[in-house]
């Protein structure tokens, strides 16, 4: 199928029933640009351009970046053009994410005129940013020594260097942050893409321009719209105002796989206390465990499933196992699917360091346990039906719809993986819900975590 229009063809057309409506991919011919089009009739449109940005380090370069283009741009040259131009805007939704391997620019409007302002703003801001001839604004949004009076002591200040000092202050990130490099040691993941305070400094500037030149570039870039809309109108636009402008760049932006290990290993930082407090009580433990779930849709829903009835309802047995052993004050923990490799990760919080070995045999007995007695179905069915009820409603706190399926698709799309895979959860529910009468989810707790 081709089928030239405003410089982009279709690559694909399906009609996806789950969200009852047809979905687009689009190539743009010039660029090699990727655009996904959902198109309904919700009036709460949805705009997103998304570029893959790998960090090679910790500095931080990732967030620097989305903070500075947001500080003005050749067509909207206003150091904050976002608040001038929101004044009075009908936007739903705008914001920017700095996530692991990616670096996305949403924004969601119910109004034609100005939904199309918003994309053209943000196009601008992404393509055409002050910052490539303005240095200060990095100097001001990443790092730069400050001393005020003679008699001050040299500091550093800048907006994301302030905001990852308070953000690194907590042993939340501190132990998340030394959980990637010790199980992505030789992946981009052990990088951290916000910035980690003490590395943020090692950023030149010149690195910071180049990041920009390699990365947020058409070829490199992944953009979203969703929503009714003159669809032409903005097809135009983005090729017009932005793509048009650029011509092919193959930009090695891929992300290689960690190796699995071997056999476990492990590590340990620390974290800062007052002076005074003391140390009982205050050991964090955490357990990550990489799964190679090989993309595999029904999976990824399975772990969701089985992260939410080990941790996140009142009877979790994971949870409950640790808290009635005494040994900590909380646990928590997560499956997360946005990078490449999955990671099921669990922390336990204000323990003591004579309970490491326990928390091994914690986990591992309640696991093999509930293997071996299988486990209850009901409490297998209420996480399904949760994350069923979050799947079908696309309800999330009141975000647009749009947004929440780009959500679910955009990590796959940035890996290479169909985006439109994760809008189609029907199969998915069915396979899962037929193995409530089969061992599948205790297999799968053996083969990816008992034995992993
Ligand atoms: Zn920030």
């Amino acid at each position: 199928m081709s089928n030239s229009n405003h410089g982009f063809i279709i690559r694909e057309t399906r009609f996806i029933k789950e969200i009852d409506a047809n979905v687009m991919i689009y190539q743009h011919v010039k660029t090699g640009a990727r655009l996904m089009h959902i198109d309904t009739n919700d009036e709460n449109k949805v705009f997103t351009i998304g570029f893959r940005t790998p960090p090679e380090n910790s500095t931080g370069v990732a967030h620097i970046l989305e903070h500075a283009v947001l500080c003005g741009s050749d067509k909207f040259p206003s150091k904050e053009p976002f608040v001038d131009l929101l004044k009075g805007s009908l936007y739903t939704f705008l914001n920017a994410f700095t996530a692991g391997d990616f670096t996305l620019y949403p924004v969601a409007s119910m109004n034609d005129k100005d939904f199309k302002i918003l994309i053209e703003v943000y196009l601008d801001a992404v393509f055409f940013p002050k910052m490539k001839t303005i240095d200060e604004i990095f100097y001001q949004e990443g790092w730069h020594y400050e001393m005020l009076t003679k008699e001050d002591d040299l500091t550093i200040k800048g907006v994301v260097y302030n905001e990852m000092q308070g953000a690194f202050s907590a042993p939340e990130r501190i132990i998340a942050q030394k959980m990637n490099e010790t199980i992505f040691p030789d992946s981009v993941y052990k990088n951290s893409s916000s910035g980690i305070p003490n590395v943020i400094p090692n950023l030149t500037l010149e690195e910071f321009k180049n990041f920009h030149d390699k990365y947020y570039h058409p070829s490199n870039s992944y953009i979203y719209l969703y929503g009714k809309m003159d669809l032409n109108a903005i097809l135009s636009m983005i090729n017009n105002e932005a793509l048009s402008k650029f011509n092919f760049l193959d930009i090695d932006s891929s992300i290689t796989d960690q190796k699995l290990f071997k056999e476990p290993v492990t590590s340990d930082c620390v974290y800062p206390i007052a002076e005074n407090e003391s140390e009982d009580g205050k050991t964090w433990f955490a357990l990550d465990f990489v799964l190679d779930l090989q993309n595999n849709p029904s999976l990824i829903f399975s772990y969701e499933v089985i992260a939410h009835l080990l941790l996140s309802t009142p009877a979790a047995p994971l949870k409950n196992a640790f808290l009635e052993a005494g040994i900590c004050k909380d646990v928590f923990g997560s499956f997360d699917n946005s990078c490449k490799q999955p990671v099921f990760s669990l922390i336990i919080k204000d323990s003591d360091i004579i309970h490491k070995e326990k928390v091994l045999s914690i986990f591992f007995d309640t696991l093999k346990d509930l293997c071996k007695k299988g486990i209850d179905k009901e409490l297998i069915e209420a996480s399904i039906n949760i994350k069923e009820f979050y799947l079908r409603e696309a309800d999330m706190g009141g975000y647009p719809k749009g947004l929440i399926y780009i959500f679910a698709s955009i990590s796959d799309w940035i890996h290479d993986v169909d985006p439109i895979e994760s809008l189609c959860y029907e199969e998915v529910l069915n396979e899962t819900k037929s193995a409530l009468t089969t061992p599948y989810y205790e297999a799968l707790i053996n083969k990816f975590l008992i034995e992993n």
